[in-house]
């Protein structure tokens, strides 16, 4: 279990959770799944009252803004555009509507479950100009890479993609401060390796990876709990079995070769430089908002949504006035009540 001292080495995971006293620490479950698998496990009651988890950023529709919703409603109704996306964008409110809003209004949405799904009904569809809403981090970019790779081969000219995917690295740094620990998606590290949230420690950021089962979230937590007691910066890797510290070279070549970092707006963190990716000039004939010259949206959030305040860790669902009663996951008003992996569907779900 990490770099610990003996008799930490002799307890178990769960013996070095319920028996912490050390300070009272906030950890931070960047990841939405981590979220939701320690609601499931019931280890949040395991622990003692000065350990507090905080939810981060690291649901991908969750942190999409109302503009890319709008941006996507605009090409499906103005242009005739058939949408093809993951489920769970379809119920996020834009600014006037959602996606499913739009289809009773009469436009083409599609849900697929990959984007090589959309590939090919585009390729099946001849007749039909088709989107697929690209949003996700490192884990979900290189399979919209692909995507398009498969369209240039298969001569497609009516499927692009409109992006909104986003790399974590950069969050991290606009969300230092906001926890004593963050605890890091292994998934994501899996793609980008560890030497970036290993580089972070020098800042001051403490973290460990972690995986998804009950032991590895249980060990995840402990380390983070015996480290922080040490009270220097640190980095653990907890998902070893999966992640190195090189990551993966053929997705971060692949995504290297087609996209390129830009600025991009986060809900509730607002625009961070260079944390998003956009296709590279050469793939632009698959870029929807370059073929479509979609017009910048503003995107404006119901102002009774605290999304931008959960994200951030500032407050919890149940802190928002709506929640669990103008706010639930029949009739979400953001889009963290939404999603599978959203902190208020969480919440709702199980607490
Ligand atoms: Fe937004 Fe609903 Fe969560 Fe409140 S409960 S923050 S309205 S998603």
């Amino acid at each position: 279990m990490g770099d610990t001292n003996s008799e930490d080495k002799k307890k178990t995971a769960r013996e070095i959770i319920e028996n912490y006293n050390g300070p009272k620490v906030r950890i931070m479950e960047v990841c939405g799944t981590h979220t939701h698998e320690i609601f499931r496990l019931g280890i949040r009651k395991l622990l003692p009252g000065q350990v507090e988890l905080i939810s981060g950023p690291g649901c991908p529709v969750c942190v999409t803004p109302v503009s890319f919703i709008d941006e996507a409603i605009y090409l499906a109704l103005e242009k005739g555009v058939t949408i093809c996306t993951f489920g769970d964008l379809v119920r996020v409110p834009g600014t006037k509507m959602s996606l499913a809003g739009a289809r009773e209004q009469g436009a083409k949405i599609r849900i697929v479950y990959s984007p090589a799904d959309a590939e090919k009904y585009a390729k099946e569809h001849p007749d039909e100009q088709v989107t697929f809403l690209s949003v996700g981090f490192e884990t979900t970019t290189p399979a919209g890479c692909l995507s398009v790779k498969a369209a240039k081969e298969d001569g497609l000219d009516n499927y692009s993609l409109l992006v909104a995917n986003k790399t974590m690295p950069q969050a991290y740094e606009a969300l230092k401060g906001s926890a004593d620990v963050f605890l890091y998606p292994g998934h994501v590290n899996a793609i980008t390796g560890t030497r970036l949230c290993e580089a972070l420690t020098e800042e001051g950021v403490s973290g460990v990876v972690a995986g998804f089962t009950a032991r590895e979230l249980m060990t995840a937590l402990a380390v983070a709990l015996v480290k922080f007691q040490e009270g220097k910066p640190f980095f653990v890797n907890c998902y070893p079995r999966v992640v190195t510290q090189d990551g993966s070279k053929e997705a971060q070549e692949l995504v290297d070769e087609m996209m390129e970092a830009c600025d991009s707006e986060w809900r509730g963190l607002g625009m961070i430089p260079a944390s998003g990716l956009q296709l590279r000039p050469e793939w632009k004939n698959f870029d929807a908002r370059i073929k479509y010259q979609v017009p910048k949206m503003e995107g404006k959030p119901n102002p009774a949504c605290r999304c931008g305040d959960v994200l951030q860790g500032k407050c919890k669902p149940s802190d928002c006035k709506v929640f669990g009663k103008g706010c639930t996951p029949q009739h979400p008003i953001g889009a963290c009540m939404v999603s599978g992996e959203g902190a208020c569907s969480a919440y709702y779900q199980y607490s």
